[in-house]
């Protein structure tokens, strides 16, 4: 489905990004591993490489401008070009009511949810256009769409990436950029494992999803291997639950 395309994936240490960098290689693809956790980035890598697959691990924070610009600059130094990316990369940040919302904590979710997609964005748009296109797929979540108590920031954060998605996707679908965001809602990760500890906590979140169970990092890469491949190739702009019916309440 992606055999020999570029595809770079951010948060890929871990969790939903790592899932996403191993469905890519089953697929074909040649991969840019990119995390802040260099451990966990060259783990997956090995993972990778057990499969087979072409790929590197570059060190990124993707809250920093430059540090995508470097990012894109290295994938084009070594693979020579980018058709695909997903800018998974994210935090949860702290759990308060808006009123008493830690101000560092706000500025923290922003910069790496909503303005590290920004960022990606800006890098991965401009390689693809010197190409004739490519595939992006931004990770919301179900928080993209509803509210969450006591997650004043990480909701505010995903919603804009939806709404970025939506504005890359109506500038560049003439340049052969399609760009999709995707919505899970809550996936065995890393993210979570502190949530289902508490057995009272697990158990609304289960009742939250009409399944009755989280979802798995790979059910939300299938989706988005499909979302990058050219059997999309009419999708753009649009926004894809992977939440087990939370959203259909
Ligand atoms: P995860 O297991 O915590 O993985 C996230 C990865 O991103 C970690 O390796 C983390 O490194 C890295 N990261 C954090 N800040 C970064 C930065 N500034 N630059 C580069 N890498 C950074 O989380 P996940 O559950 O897979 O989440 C992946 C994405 O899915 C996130 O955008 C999240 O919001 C979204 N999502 C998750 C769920 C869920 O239920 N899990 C639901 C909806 C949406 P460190 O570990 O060192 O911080």
């Amino acid at each position: 489905m992606l055999n020999n395309k570029v595809a770079l994936v951010t948060g890929a240490a871990s969790g939903i990004g790592r899932a996403v960098a191993l469905v890519w290689a089953r697929e074909g693809a040649r991969i840019v591993v990119a995390d802040i956790d260099r451990s966990g980035g060259e783990a997956t890598l090995a993972l990778l490489h057990e499969q087979g697959a072409q790929a590197i691990y570059l060190a990124a924070d993707v809250a920093k401008p430059e540090d995508s610009q470097a990012l894109v600059e290295q994938t084009l130094a070594h693979f020579g070009r980018l058709d695909v990316a997903c800018n998974n990369a994210g935090i949860g940040g702290p759990s308060a009511p808006l009123a008493d919302y830690p101000l560092d904590g706000w500025a923290q979710v922003i910069a790496v949810n909503l303005s590290g997609v920004f960022y990606g964005m800006q890098q991965q748009i401009a390689a693809m256009r010197k190409t004739g296109g490519g595939a992006i797929v931004n990770m919301a979540s179900i928080l993209g769409m509803v509210g969450f108590a006591s997650a004043a920031a990480y909701t505010a954060a995903k919603h804009g990436v939806v709404g970025l998605t939506q504005v890359a996707a109506l500038e560049y679908g003439n340049q052969g950029i399609r760009v999709n965001a995707v919505g899970p809602g809550f996936i065995h990760t890393p993210m979570v494992s502190a949530l289902e500890g508490d057995a009272a906590h697990l158990a609304g979140l289960l009742a939250a999803h009409p399944m009755g169970r989280l979802g798995q990092p790979e059910e939300v890469a299938e989706l988005v291997a499909w979302l990058c491949s050219d059997k999309a190739s009419f999708v753009t702009g649009a926004y894809y639950p992977v939440d087990g019916g939370y959203l259909a309440r």
